[in-house]
């Protein structure tokens, strides 16, 4: 076997991506890096300071004046985003977040901005990475890419239940909306847009519990490594 693995999982808003990578991690003896979270945390971070991450030349000229630091860490084994040192990742996780995230990293100066950070992860340790663009443009090298889908209603199902785990107010038609929009708009995009690389291996959730769907993904890792 090889010394380093790299797993790219990409696909749409409430896959499961994230729990699922993470605890497909945890099994092999993996990193996970959830780079969606970088997406979010510079999203916050730029809204925060008065920019406009809608103006994408405002963004880009803020990014390259003033360099923000965003970073990730591994806490007790657990991922944690930094931006400027402050600890942004119990903030990112709401819906305002996710469309600031999904708004920003449609501008090319961000992607760019955030590719070397994600790349290095994978020359260091075996990593798991989840996002939109792994398979395609951060990792296209990866040993495996799975493109980790389900029904939209599903999904829309998934993330409504995860908000009011939360206790963040929710509703449904909302969510759904926002998932839909939100895809759309990361699968149109010029730059890195959401779609499943050529050699990817299509996996669909739908209908499948937690357990069901971490072991179609090792299965499929076990196939092709
Ligand atoms: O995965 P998550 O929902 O946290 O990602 C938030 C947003 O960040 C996505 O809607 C997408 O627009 C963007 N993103 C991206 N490329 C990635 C990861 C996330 O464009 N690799």
């Amino acid at each position: 076997m090889k010394s380093k693995t790299t797993i790219a999982i990409d696909g749409p808003v409430g896959a499961g991506k994230s729990t699922i990578s993470r605890e497909v991690a945890r099994r092999l003896g993996f990193i996970y890096v959830d780079t969606g979270a970088l997406y979010r945390t510079l999203g916050v971070y730029c809204d925060e300071n008065g920019i406009d991450v809608g103006d994408d030349s405002a963004t880009a000229e803020y990014l390259t004046q003033r360099k923000p630091d965003v970073s990730l860490r591994f806490v007790e084994g657990v991922q944690r985003v930094f931006a400027e040192g402050d600890d942004f990742t119990d903030k990112i996780r709401t819906p305002k977040a996710s469309m600031l995230a999904s708004r920003i990293s449609a501008n090319p100066a961000v992607r760019a901005y955030l590719l070397d950070l994600q790349r290095s992860f994978s020359e260091k340790e075996s990593v798991v990475m989840d996002g939109r663009d792994i398979g395609t443009v951060v990792l296209p090298k990866a040993d495996v890419k799975i493109f980790l889908t389900a029904d939209a209603a599903e999904r829309a199902k998934r993330r409504y239940d995860e908000l009011v785990e939360k206790g963040i107010a929710a509703d449904y038609e909302q969510v759904l909306a926002n998932l839909n929009k939100r895809d759309y708009d990361d699968s149109h995009r010029e730059h890195a847009p959401l779609k499943q690389a050529h050699d990817a291996v299509l996996v669909d959730t739908t209908g499948s519990d937690f357990e069901g769907s971490v072991e179609k993904v090792l299965g499929v890792i076990n196939d092709v490594r």
